[in-house]
């Protein structure tokens, strides 16, 4: 029995690479569920949720209850993070994106910003890594603001090999590909992967169906799940729908929103059609 979900962030208008990537994960799933993912606080929009529900329905794309929203779940990210710190793997970091872009810069890789999410780049240099506790205590003391990031080579060492199912293959994880990402932002005690796996886990996901621009976030959602002792859901990454000139849509191509479709005149078998489905 797969139990499946799609995720989206609603800090835009669904548009048709959303739709496909519901479709998918819809099709796939005995049982499909909803997240909101709306970590985001300061680009979150509750006109977007609301159109979230109304283009799902409209594609007739039924979804089980309840609905969660990360906003909602906080509890459940700080016992993860205390679980982690508990083993000695997170670490306060309070450099600026402009000190971490110059350190980069002065380790002689391109100067800027570290990778985020499925993005490839360069990594955080670790700076804060090695801060003697009273220097942390001085900082935190100064309210300096910091995020938390794991300490990744220490927490896969303690783990060992990983590895994941893509598509029915077995693939070799290679979870310090992001280096020591961050575990928690600023203002939640969350961030991205940490919040998706525990999520994942909540909802008893069992098949992850999402966009192949996020297949490189698994090797380091693996090592979390691991670290958690979560159970491990199969991958399927799907194929991006890409706009006429070839690039990924973006939320700011707002023509191609399925509202702006809608209102044009566009049926749900026109969106299915020009989908390829
Ligand atoms: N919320 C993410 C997005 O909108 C998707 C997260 C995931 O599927 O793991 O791109």
């Amino acid at each position: 029995m797969s139990v499946t979900r799609f995720a989206p962030s609603p800090t835009g208008y669904l548009h048709l690479g959303h739709a496909f990537a519901a479709i998918v994960a819809r099709e796939n799933g005995e049982h499909f569920h909803l997240r909101i993912e709306d970590l985001d606080q300061g680009r979150v929009r509750e006109e977007y949720i609301a159109a979230i529900f109304e283009d799902l329905r409209w594609l007739d794309l039924s979804w089980e209850e309840p609905v969660p929203r990360q906003s909602a779940r906080m509890a459940a990210y700080r016992a993860a993070l205390e679980t982690l710190a508990a083993e000695g793997l997170v670490y306060p970091c309070f450099c600026t994106r402009k000190e971490i872009a110059e350190e980069i810069a002065r380790a002689g890789e391109a100067p800027h910003g570290e990778a985020q999410h499925g993005e490839e780049g360069p990594l955080y240099p670790g700076t804060c890594r090695t801060l003697s506790q009273h220097a942390r205590e001085e900082a935190a003391a100064e309210g300096k603001p910091y995020v938390q990031r794991l300490d990744a080579a220490r927490a896969a060492a303690m783990v060992g090999p990983l590895s994941f199912i893509e598509y029915g293959n077995l693939c070799v994880a290679d979870p310090t590909r992001f280096g020591d990402i961050v575990l928690a932002r600023k203002d939640v005690p969350a961030a991205y992967h940490l919040a998706v796996v525990v999520d994942d886990a909540f909802q008893g996901v069992t098949l992850v169906t999402r966009g192949e621009d996020l297949l490189p976030a698994t090797h380091v959602q693996r090592l979390l799940q691991a670290l958690l002792a979560l159970p491990e859901p199969h991958y399927a990454h799907h194929r991006l729908i890409l706009d006429d000139s070839g690039r990924k849509f973006s939320k700011r191509d707002q023509v191609v929103t399925l509202r702006a479709l809608r209102a044009a005149g566009a049926t749900p078998q026109d969106i299915f059609a020009r989908l390829g489905l």
